[in-house]
């Protein structure tokens, strides 16, 4: 599919990250003004909740965007997001009519502040990146006992919080929790040492089940995408995950790109899960593409330093998709809600410079990289900015999701002190 032509011309900009195409959604407001819901276009944000308001946009069943989230058009289902995109499109596109009734509902998008897309219901994280267990299991327990028998058969996930999830620019605290001293017999209570960030894809689930789905159902509720950095501090990690997996090392926040590309941005872009060595059982088959062919990159910004880009991948790395990774979750009868979020699994490729985590990149802290301008790093310091970035490139438009940012405050000097 080509570009479709807006006549607001800078979404015509073949890296324009929201071109006419994509038509994300957010959550925005500017000075004091309260929360609404809206759609970049350009560098502009269409004030969705004032189209609304205004009759340009109405939905079958609506009103839906006079709250401050996108969930009640997600449960509304397929027929009502398609018709969100339907009728946006007609008011945006190339020679619409209604031009001059929209363009007084346009917000510069350098004038807004970002708010959460929608409400978390649930979160769950799942670990579905073969190079990234590979390396980390590797490190852990040896080349011979990298991946655990299981891995190769289902996405291996744990529950996270969903009071955890932030939106991008939130800053975020190092924290502290009990590690184990090389030393020592005894643990110690301190800040995180080894402070980590993970580079993920979120799935949002769009329409609840009751019972298990299908790897299609599980595809056909997903509503969107965002980017997400599943921080992570790994000293805790390693004290704590035996026998139950992360608990506190990934509690601390996850950061969620602002805005939320609808899965039907991303039809164009679907690709196949990698070669398998081991058949799926039939209930988790891919039943035909499910990825996505979306480049990713991270930069980290020292304090007052200079950005150097540390990692570059793409999501088509992924083992295991987000529509067999949700069919995976509802195998028990899990009811899923909409608003789920699942996190991918940190999504490292091949290559030394493709690894989505610090752990990977500087093996464990045993080899540090070098950023721009010298200074070096094996994990996280003070005053870092994170950066992740994703772009569908396609035929002269791209899809992007708006950067996801965070910055690592100091832990606190006493985390109990009370004012
Ligand atoms: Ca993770």
């Amino acid at each position: 599919m080509p570009l479709m032509k807006s006549w607001l011309d800078s979404a015509n900009l073949p890296d324009c990250p929201f071109p006419l195409n994509n038509l994300p959604l957010g959550v925005f407001s500017v000075g004091d003004e309260e929360p609404r819901c809206g759609i970049a276009i350009g560098d502009h944000i269409l004030d969705a909740a004032s189209a609304e308001a205004a009759g340009l946009i109405d939905l079958d069943g609506g009103p839906y965007l006079d709250v401050p989230f996108w969930n009640d058009v997600m449960e509304a289902g397929a027929a009502v997001w398609a018709e969100l995109r339907a009728q946006v499109t007609d008011l945006l596109k190339a020679g619409s009519d209604l031009r001059g009734e929209v363009e007084a509902l346009l917000v510069p998008i350098a004038d807004a502040q970002m708010h959460m897309p929608f409400l978390v219901a649930e979160y769950t994280d799942f670990y579905a990146g073969k190079n990234h267990a590979v390396n980390v299991g590797t490190m852990f327990r040896g080349a011979e006992n990298a991946l655990p028998p299981n891995w190769l058969h289902i996405p291996i996930g744990y529950n996270g919080r969903a009071s955890s999830v932030v939106v991008s620019g939130t800053p975020v605290r190092r924290p502290w929790g009990q590690l184990k001293s090389p030393d020592h017999d005894v643990p110690a209570f301190l800040p995180s040492r080894r402070f980590d960030l993970e580079l993920e894809m979120g799935a949002i689930v769009g329409t609840a089940s009751e019972g298990p789905v299908t790897v299609d159902e599980a595809d056909a509720m997903i509503f969107g995408y965002v980017l997400l950095n599943d921080w992570s501090a790994r000293d805790i990690q390693a004290w704590e995950y035996q026998p139950l997996g992360p608990f506190q090392a990934k509690a601390t926040a996850t950061s969620i790109s602002p805005w939320i590309v609808m899965a039907a941005a991303l039809e164009p872009f679907r690709v196949m899960t990698p070669a398998r060595e081991k058949d799926l059982l039939p209930h988790l088959r891919d039943t035909g593409p499910m990825l996505f062919d979306i480049d990713l990159s991270v930069e980290l910004r020292p304090a007052g330093g200079t950005s150097s880009t540390i990692a570059r991948t793409n999501y088509r790395e992924m083992y295991f998709s987000a529509a067999q990774q949700l069919a995976h979750h509802t195998t028990s009868g899990c009811p899923m809600t909409p608003g789920d979020l699942l996190g991918s699994g940190t999504i490292s490729g091949p290559t030394k410079d493709s690894r989505g985590s610090m752990l990977e990149l500087s093996w464990g802290g045993k080899e540090p990289i070098t950023l721009v301008g010298g200074e070096s790093r094996s994990f996280l310091e003070d005053g870092d900015s994170l950066t992740l970035r994703g772009a569908a490139k396609g035929d002269g438009y791209t899809i992007g999701f708006g950067d996801c940012e965070g910055t690592i405050l100091p832990a606190l000097a006493d985390p109990y002190e009370r004012n």
